[in-house]
């Protein structure tokens, strides 16, 4: 990269020296305007920075000069300048200053250079390319491959269609008014019907014409970007680059979402093997430690009992948290069938509380009485939504306080679907508590003391959803909370 830098002050040189000092770019420095005009002469530079106030005339003049030349049309100039004033600004850019750095922000030159060197590096890619000049097919040519791309070019759409339908391509340049019974336009019709991913490549049209409607008209029938004729090499290379690295980028990051996916996927599938494997020594841990307990004939004496009692506590925790692992990732893993049927609310509620009484009855947890109209039905997988309603109906047990309630409410929401909600007067949720509810092993609540494991409510929601239903929360802290269930009606 060959950088020449034109101005005056010994000062400014040394601060420049500094900041290239780190950089691979060794900058050519020159005192005034002649040495620098006489240095462009004699040599190519890919980047030009030009001070303001210059010995023999001003930055923005010499500026202008240097992009009136033929081999520095497109040549990035910078202008140095300690002035704040928007008319320098403006006067530099009409004059073909690519960018203005205030003296001040002079550290960023390097990476500003850096990042335009990007767009000199080769591009790599396939581009299918149709013109039916050849002259200029051939010129072009010539400079995609001068860039790195590789190009099959074609004078007819229709040779170009074949040569598409046969071969994978990054991008598709073409005229859009070309000889032959197929013009540009039909071609990128034809492209864009296809319902596969090749109906997506991006399109880059070369046309003649300027005006307004047609640009609108080009984007409609869905052309990715365009170039007018006369062609410009850098503009063109410019917006090819863009195109393919876009495309480039959008299938790299797809890709890394399927893997991702696939990884995600293994995990679950894993998670519920190994959770399954467990359940069989765990059980056998817990029906042998039944067996010693109930064994009349060798009776154990009181410490050896209490020991035994935290084995099966401890054993029938742990059966629950593979239980509920098992079900989270099977769910995950696809891997449940919901076996969907009509049951009536009435029953399924009846029978959640009938097996909930005893336990809040032992917490001194009053269930309300509640009315239910006997008529309607709901379609569910019965056995899971029994596990949802236990859920919600133990965890207002289990954070209730001494001698309060639990009241289950329904209502018919848009004809369409039932909202049970169950209400309890505990601990309550704060907001930021609130926030976290619904994740993996987040127990939010003062609930160390209470038997849990942060795993019920994913799987509520995720059983929900999964019946086409949804799941929600309301609490207010220290008052209590209402978590509601909507389900599909039958
Ligand atoms: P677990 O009860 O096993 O901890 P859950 O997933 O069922 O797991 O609940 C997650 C957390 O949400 C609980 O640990 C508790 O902090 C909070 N929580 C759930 N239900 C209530 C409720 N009715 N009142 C207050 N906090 C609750």
């Amino acid at each position: 990269m060959n950088v020449l830098i034109i101005d005056n002050s010994a000062l400014f040189h040394k601060i420049l020296v500094d900041i290239f000092l780190d950089s691979d770019i060794t900058p050519i420095i020159c005192d005034t305007t002649e040495q620098g005009l006489e240095r462009l002469r004699s040599e190519p530079f890919d980047f030009i920075c030009v001070s303001l106030y210059l010995q023999g005339g001003d930055g923005i003049s010499l500026a202008k000069m240097i992009r009136g030349t033929e081999e520095h049309k497109h040549t990035p100039i910078i202008l140095f300048t300690a002035e704040e004033s928007n008319d320098v600004y403006t006067e530099a850019l009409s004059s073909g200053v690519t960018e203005v750095f205030h003296k001040k922000d002079v550290q960023q030159l390097v990476n500003y250079i850096h990042r335009f060197t990007l767009q000199q590096n080769p591009i790599s890619g396939r581009v299918l390319y149709i013109e039916d000049s050849l002259s200029q097919q051939k010129m072009i040519t010539a400079v995609f491959q001068s860039r790195g791309l590789d190009v099959d070019a074609f004078a007819t759409a229709e040779e170009a269609w074949e040569s598409y339908n046969k071969n994978e391509y990054d991008l598709v340049v073409t005229d859009i008014v070309l000889e032959g019974g197929m013009t540009g336009m039909a071609l990128i019709n034809r492209i864009r019907r296809l319902d596969n991913e090749k109906g997506d490549i991006p399109i880059l049209a070369i046309t003649g014409f300027d005006d307004i409607s047609r640009r609108i008209e080009l984007f409609y029938l869905g052309v990715s970007d365009y170039v007018i004729k006369p062609l410009i090499e850098e503009e063109l290379i410019a917006r090819v680059r863009n195109l393919i690295q876009s495309k480039q980028f959008h299938e790299e990051s797809e890709k890394q979402r399927k893997r991702a996916e696939e990884a995600d996927k293994a995990k679950s599938v894993f998670l519920s093997q190994m959770s399954h494997e467990f359940r069989t020594p765990l059980n056998a841990i817990l029906g042998f430690s039944q067996l010693l307990r109930e064994d009349a004939e060798h009776q154990l004496v009181a410490s050896q009992q209490e020991e035994l009692e935290y084995i099966q506590q401890a054993g029938t925790h742990l059966l629950g948290l593979v239980n509920e692992i098992l079900d989270i990732s099977k769910i995950e893993a696809g891997q449940i069938d919901f076996e969907f049927e009509d049951s009536n609310l009435e029953d399924c509620i009846s029978s959640a509380i009938q097996q909930i009484s005893p336990v809040a009855k032992e917490s001194q947890i009053e269930v309300l009485p509640y009315l239910i109209p006997s008529e309607i039905n709901i379609h569910i997988d019965t056995k899971r939504f029994h596990q949802v309603l236990l859920n919600i109906l133990s965890n207002a047990v289990k954070y209730n306080r001494l001698n309060g309630s639990i009241q289950i409410l329904c209502k018919i929401i848009d004809d369409k679907f039932v909202r049970i909600a169950i209400k309890d007067t505990g601990i309550g949720l704060s907001e930021e508590q609130l926030s976290k509810l619904f994740t993996p092993f987040e127990r939010v609540g003062q609930s160390d003391e209470i038997e849990g494991t942060g795993l019920g409510l994913v799987i509520c929601r995720q059983f929900v959803e999964a019946m086409g239903g949804k799941v929600g929360v309301k609490s207010k802290e220290g008052e209590g909370s209402v978590f509601w269930v909507e389900i599909p009606r039958a």
